[in-house]
């Protein structure tokens, strides 16, 4: 832990000594600052290419590129870390092709890091005809019909071809609505699994390997989960199983029973959440990283997200309208174009989704920088005030859930 924004220039310097190398962990947490108030901390990441400041937003990509926006694009404003989908890389092109363009990075051309998914959740959720077994998800291939095992030795295997800077553990994964025996198995297939993860994993000494805290809706279960996976030598832990349709009185006690138990030392990934009041929420829960497809999937049906909520381009009442998305945002979208050209631009080119999409990125990663700031300068709880207040026309208009979240954290909204 100690050094951690020395090491993350060194680690990022291209030809550095191959002794130096050695030395460092891939990856390095400082909690900069923790709120006083909440359970929310500023930290400063360091992984094999660059720094990450947290709490951090990630892009998802899909097979090497984020839809709509280019690697350059995202590079500008300043994203640090993004995702690349193990399933679709891993059909194809292939893990083969993949490592031949030295890994993912350099397919890609980024040169900042990458956070790949064991292909577990898509498998789950693309493919109809599934079967979870004790070895690893058997599914027939959609692309020649061929049966696949995707155990947790062939996910590691295929990420360590991709050469991402985290790599998640090959999990059973039941969706968030499902209760009864089903849990309670998978999550302890989960724990047997990450054992398998972690002795498959031939590059720990530069790709990190986060384990997933499983246990659904079941606060005994994820405690159990908890205790086992953080007796394991894991650089990271994610929060899974949530985000999936559930309550959100459910869902964020577990999130708040998940970050109670780990260790505070490592860093803390909730999956699949990406609404602006979930993250503002979770942070103050004491998450530090987050992923969600929200903000670039939306921005593709014409909605741009803004500090008061969103703003649906292809609304006639923008036809007109020659002010940028968001005035006060400072991406190029906002700089170069108004309403008006966005909503004619929509009606025959695929350009408007792109820009929106740039906007829409440039807006999760404001934010997470912002909250970050209100962290580091002690005032996070005014901070989460002014955010609802602007967010929501009125008090009775503020999510019940995130009302008793908030609360639990000594954070009341007047
Ligand atoms: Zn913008």
């Amino acid at each position: 832990m100690a050094a951690a924004t020395e090491c993350g220039a060194d680690a990022s310097a291209p030809g550095n000594d191959m002794s130096l190398r050695k030395a460092l962990s891939p990856l390095a947490l400082r909690v900069v600052a923790e709120c006083p108030v909440t359970k929310a901390r500023a930290c400063d990441l360091t992984l094999p290419h660059c720094a990450v400041s947290t709490p951090v937003f990630m892009p998802v990509g899909t097979q090497g590129t984020l839809k709509g926006i280019t690697v350059d694009q995202l590079e500008g404003l300043g994203c640090q870390i993004c995702l690349g989908n193990t399933y679709h890389l891993g059909m194809r092109p292939g893990p083969d092709l993949i490592e031949k363009a030295n890994g993912l990075h350099g397919f890609m051309n980024w040169k900042r890091n990458l956070l790949t998914d064991s292909g577990g959740f898509q498998m789950v959720s693309l493919v109809e005809l599934s079967e979870v077994t004790e070895e690893g998800v058997k599914f027939k291939s959609p692309y020649d019909g061929k049966e696949i095992l995707l155990s947790p030795e062939k996910s590691i295997s295929i990420q360590n071809s991709l050469g991402s800077d985290i790599m998640m553990q090959l999990d059973d994964v039941v969706s968030s609505t499902v209760s009864g025996p089903r849990v309670e198995e998978a999550m302890h297939r989960s724990i047997r699994w990450l054992d398998r993860c972690i002795a498959a994993n031939k590059n720990s000494d530069k790709q990190n390997l986060f384990a997933i805290i499983q246990g659904g809706l079941n606060a005994e279960l994820r405690k159990v989960c908890l205790d086992e996976m953080t007796q394991r030598d894991v650089p990271g832990f994610a929060i899974g199983g949530l985000s999936g349709g559930e309550e959100k009185n459910d869902f964020w006690r577990m999130v708040t029973l998940s970050t109670d138990h780990l260790p505070r030392e490592k860093p803390r990934y909730l999956m699949g959440v990406g609404y602006a009041v979930d993250l503002v929420v979770c942070v103050a829960l004491g998450c530090d990283m987050f992923d969600c497809v929200f903000p670039t999937r939306t921005a593709r049906f014409g909605s741009a997200l803004v500090p008061w909520g969103s703003l649906q381009v292809k609304q006639k009442q923008y036809a007109k309208d020659f002010q940028p998305i968001d005035p006060e945002c400072q991406c190029h979208t906002c700089k170069k174009h108004s309403r008006a050209y966005l909503h004619a631009l929509f009606k025959s080119d695929t350009a408007a989704m792109h820009h929106i999409t740039v906007h829409n990125i440039a807006y999760q990663l404001s934010l997470m920088r912002s909250v970050r700031r209100s962290i580091v300068e002690g005032c996070f709880p005014e901070f989460i005030r002014t955010f609802m207040k602007r967010l929501f026309p009125s008090r009775d208009l503020y999510p019940g859930w995130a009302v008793d979240a908030l609360a639990s954290v000594n954070v009341t909204l007047e």
